[in-house]
């Protein structure tokens, strides 16, 4: 029997039982990982408790929270595999994911109950557990079941090629799709991030993005559990609490997504509250090449940036600090033991992984590596579509330069075609992104009658004064952009539309223009 994330959990606690494993302070949680673990151990007899068994699912609702990392463990040590759901989502998204899901016990908090309650109604063969006091005539209190139970470790046969966890894409390009993971898969991923990042049990590390992703959880989060480093919890993200805590709990190394890096960047602050800080991760979703240079010189930390998605578990490239500058906005070369490959698109199907394309010719970005999911939950017409000869199909679209650097150009979907020519989305972004004046930028394409679609920019500006002309002027004049790939027209927003994990819902912005015409 190989290893599990269960066993490498106890393995770290064995090792490491009285140093400090997490902190909430949210609750006024310091515990050692031998405190955590009797809290792990608690929650898994109170699911059994509940009638919950190998196999079985449990959800949680939650924003970081202490509980949400019991929950994750307590699942591991019985068997039950872990459904985290983005707190975000609409009660109707919610609601399709548990129905798909299909878990014996849904755990939430006070700050996604609006959410919940509703689903409670129609869903009612599932037990709900509340993390917070109120009294919630659908629900059972979360720490009401931890009572009088006990702390020894539950007994249970885990094999390394079991389930571990169902995690939801991000619903970027359609409905969300359970991604099953195994704990083999998680233990692989976690130790090339181990590795890449250079952890150590001395380091300290924050949890700004969400625990329900994959890249927090799986990139940051594991790793540091399985070499014995501290974990100190945010319940959500804010940049101002974000760098004050990187400063009072003296964090070493931190993943954010690259719209939170942004927010950063906006607020007042100086080296000396990075001091501690070593490094900086960003991914999931592109970061402008300006935007990565200005990061490196205002904090003064190394930064690693790392590309992939639920499916991969996610990493599957990285760029590592020394490349930040000589290569910024390339996503960087394969993680250990993964392989990479940019191929031919086809028309009439999935890509053929030997249709290799050369380098600088833009493709489909295939993959695969030791932590490519077991498949789609409940959906094996998309598993074989995606899992194409035993290449997981991206549907981003990327090519290699002559260093064997990956370049993510954009998603198949975002890709824009106008008179006949295909626009990346990501390359006008990024030249906006050069305009001092732009704060953030998102383009998509519209129906045009005489281009069949056109380019449109959403801004949203630093300073009040920024003009479309002026934008138009900086695009021409600095030879940014190829005439036929300038913005036709620019719309100034407040904020664009992103999800909890930062990534840009362009079938928003393309939404909003179908309800201003109807
Ligand atoms: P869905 O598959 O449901 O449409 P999604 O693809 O957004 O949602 P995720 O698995 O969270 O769900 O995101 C993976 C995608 O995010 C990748 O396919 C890629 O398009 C984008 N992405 C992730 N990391 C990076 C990165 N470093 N640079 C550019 N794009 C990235
Ligand atoms: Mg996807």
């Amino acid at each position: 029997m190989g290893p599990t994330l269960k066993s490498m959990f106890e393995q770290t606690v064995a090792k490491y039982a009285d140093k400090e494993g997490l902190v909430d302070s949210r609750l006024g949680i310091r515990w050692t990982y031998a405190e955590w673990d009797q809290e792990v151990n608690r929650a898994a007899h109170a699911l059994r408790a509940s009638g919950v068994e190998k196999g079985d699912k449990v959800s949680a609702v939650l924003f970081n929270t202490a509980e949400i990392a019991t929950v994750l463990f307590a699942c591991m040590k019985i068997g039950a595999i872990f459904n985290p759901v983005n707190f975000r989502l609409m009660e109707k998204e919610i609601e399709y994911i548990l129905r798909d899901a299909d878990p014996k016990v849904v755990i939430f908090e006070k700050g996604t109950a609006p959410q919940i309650a509703p689903v409670a109604k129609t869903l009612t063969s599932i037990e709900y557990w509340s993390i917070d006091e109120e009294n919630l005539p659908y629900a059972l209190n979360y720490y009401e079941r931890m009572e009088g139970v006990t702390t020894d470790r539950p007994s249970c046969q885990i094999d390394e090629n079991d389930p571990y966890a169902i995690m939801y894409t991000s619903g970027t390009t359609g409905l969300p799709k359970g991604v099953i993971h195994s704990h083999r898969d998680m233990v692989d991923q976690a130790l090339i991030m181990t590795a890449c990042l250079r952890l150590s049990e001395n380091d300290r590390g924050l949890t700004v993005a969400p625990i329900f992703h994959c890249a927090e959880l799986h990139c940051a989060f594991f790793p540091r559990v399985m070499i014995g480093a501290t974990n100190v919890l945010l319940h959500h993200f804010d940049a101002k609490e974000a760098i004050q805590t990187v400063r009072e709990e003296q964090i070493t190394s931190f993943f954010a997504a690259p719209t939170m890096w942004n927010m950063m960047l906006q607020e007042d602050f100086t080296k000396e509250d990075f001091l501690t800080l070593r490094q900086g991760l960003y991914g999931g979703a592109p970061m402008a090449p300006a935007l990565t240079i200005q990061l490196h010189d205002a904090l003064g930390v190394q930064l690693l940036q790392a590309y992939g998605m639920t499916e991969m578990g996610p990493a599957i490239t990285a760029l590592t600090e020394k490349e930040q500058v000589t290569k910024a906005g390339s996503a960087g070369r394969a993680l250990l033991n993964h392989e990479v490959r940019v191929v031919r698109t086809n028309e009439h199907g999935p890509a053929e992984p030997e249709e290799v394309c050369k380098p600088h010719e833009l493709g489909e970005i295939i993959v695969r590596g030791p932590s490519m999911m077991k498949g789609y939950y409940n959906r094996p017409d998309a598993t074989e579509e995606a899992l194409y000869k035993g290449w997981y199909h991206t549907g981003d679209i990327g090519s290699f330069d002559e260093d064997g650097y990956l370049w993510v150009s954009d998603r198949v979907k975002d890709m824009i075609i106008s008179g006949g020519e295909n626009i990346y989305s990501r390359e006008v972004e990024d030249a906006l992104f050069d305009h001092p004046g732009v704060l953030d930028a998102a383009v998509v394409g519209e129906p045009d009658d005489m281009w069949g679609e056109k380019v449109v920019a959403y801004i949203v500006k630093k300073e009040s004064g920024l003009t479309d002309k002026e934008l138009d002027e900086f695009c021409v004049t600095g030879n940014k952009l190829a005439r036929y790939k300038r913005p036709r027209r620019y719309e100034f927003v407040d904020e664009l539309p992103r999800n909890a994990s930062g990534k840009l819902q362009k079938f928003k912005l393309r939404e909003r223009r179908t309800t201003l015409l109807e």
